[in-house]
């Protein structure tokens, strides 16, 4: 085991929106970080700046074959995390969230790593209970369009207990809610990017079904504060949820978005995507209560950040 700053880290998925303000974080704490990353929703792009860093070591592969590496901690979030992403090719996120956790598992186990899962509110699927807590089951269809990441990611939680359970791994189970942010792809499809961009370009806002369903959005660097705090804490092995509990309808957002930016954008309703979850915020009171976490960045300022991004990125 090396040094407390000076850890070799593994990131699967640090090609990725969440995965490259991870890698950013922990090279920025002086550590070692190996980015694994098949490129499937991730670009080089957003790891450009880490490629000549002499901590910092890059490598394509897919999870869903097993590979060897010696490291002291694991970061486990390689999945396409946008509907868009991972309904393309539903069979390789099925495979990805189940297989590729499994590979990190067997690897983690072999070499004795501490192991970090990229779960999510999805499993809680269209939620029954409102807000959800870590004790509430779920409420998810297993034949749907959502179903290859939803079940994926239950199967994999499933696995990480079990490994604990058996192996005695130590692992960490975060389900993360929404997030957005600086980084994330501008044909990502998620809610926050599309609205932002077809602002900014007066397009027409997409609202899918009538606007009313609601999501609670973290910002990047509150829920990266999150996953590092848990990672290194001593007793919390999850799931713990972590996100901002502050819950707005889409029209909401969608009428934040355009005063934000001055746009010009009319609102256009589109059909509802299948099993689109009605609701859905967090209660944090485990993160708070435990790791001392909350996020710190509300929604204006959050937005305002990642309007500038997008901005800037119009003009390159
Ligand atoms: P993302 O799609 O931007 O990043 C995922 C990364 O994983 C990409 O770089 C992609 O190329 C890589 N990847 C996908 N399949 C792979 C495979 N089989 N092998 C190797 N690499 C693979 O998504 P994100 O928003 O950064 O999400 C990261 C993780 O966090 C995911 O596991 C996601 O499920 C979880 N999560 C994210 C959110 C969110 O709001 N961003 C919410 C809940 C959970
Ligand atoms: N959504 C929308 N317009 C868009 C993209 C998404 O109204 O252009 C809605 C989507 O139907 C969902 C919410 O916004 O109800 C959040 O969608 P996102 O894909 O960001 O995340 P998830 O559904 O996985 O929470």
């Amino acid at each position: 085991m090396h040094s407390k700053n000076n850890k070799r880290i593994l990131v699967t998925g640090g090609a990725g929106f969440l995965g490259s303000h991870l890698c950013n974080r922990l090279i920025a704490d002086g550590h070692h970080v190996l980015c694994v990353d098949s490129l499937f929703s991730g670009s080089k792009d957003s790891i450009e700046h880490l490629l000549n860093h002499k901590n910092f070591k890059f490598i394509q592969h897919d999870v869903i074959t097993p590979f060897f590496v010696d490291v002291d901690e694991i970061y486990n979030l390689a999945c396409p995390a946008s509907p868009i992403d991972y309904q393309n090719d539903p069979i390789h996120t099925t495979k990805t969230c189940v297989i590729g956790a499994l590979n990190m598992l067997e690897l983690a186990n072999r070499i004795g790593a501490k192991i970090f899962q990229a779960s999510t509110s999805e499993i809680y699927g269209s939620p029954d209970e409102h807000p959800q807590r870590e004790t509430y089951w779920g409420n998810v269809n297993s034949i749907g369009i959502r179903s290859c990441y939803d079940e994926g990611k239950r199967c994999a939680e499933t696995l990480f207990f079990d490994y604990w359970r058996e192996h005695k791994l130590d692992i960490k189970v975060a389900r993360i809610f929404n997030t957005y942010g600086p980084g994330m792809k501008e044909n990502d499809g998620r809610v926050v990017s599309n609205f932002i961009v077809q602002a900014l370009n007066n397009h027409p806002i997409t609202i899918y079904g009538d606007g009313n369903q609601s999501r609670s959005f973290c910002y990047v660097d509150d829920l990266i504060k999150g996953i590092i705090t848990f990672m290194n804490h001593d007793e919390l092995r999850g799931p713990v949820n972590l996100g901002n509990p502050n819950e707005f309808t889409m029209l909401q957002l969608a009428d934040k978005v355009i005063k934000l930016t001055g746009s010009k954008s009319d609102l256009i309703f589109k059909d509802l995507p299948g099993d689109d979850p009605k609701q859905r915020r967090p209660d944090i009171s485990l993160a708070k209560d435990v790791l001392g976490w909350a996020p710190s960045i509300q929604i204006n300022e959050g937005l305002e950040m990642t309007v500038v991004y997008f901005q800037n990125l119009k003009k390159i």
